[in-house]
């Protein structure tokens, strides 16, 4: 996973833990959490942070992202089926070219 949901539900439980919301700081009169109800806050912000963790984690495993831009592309060889991770140097040892998997169009028989 990346590091941008990590913070994002990070800030959330912060949030959570410091400040109420709309209509309980309407009835409680402030935004601010006193400072003896902030551990039960916590917890519950905690909880409901990692629900969210293990629902994005879920999520990410089952719908993988296809292209990842960061990645370096993995390269074959149509000519001898050789498979190498990206390291610049695109010509074939059996003479072919190697070419991005991603983007290769495959020949039907
Ligand atoms: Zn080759």
């Amino acid at each position: 996973m990346k590091m941008g949901p990590i913070f994002a539900i990070a800030g959330f439980i912060i949030l959570l833990t410091f400040f109420r919301g709309g209509i309980e700081a309407a009835t409680k009169g402030s935004y601010l959490v006193p400072f003896d109800e902030i551990p039960v806050r916590f917890t519950d912000a905690m909880f409901v942070g990692i629900v969210i963790f293990i629902l994005c984690w879920i999520i990410e495993l089952r719908y993988p992202r296809p292209l990842d831009p960061n990645k370096e592309p993995t390269l074959v060889c149509p000519k001898c089926e050789k498979v190498k991770e990206w390291d610049g140097m695109l010509p074939c040892k059996c003479g072919g070219h190697f070419e991005d998997i991603q983007t290769m169009k495959w020949m039907d028989g």
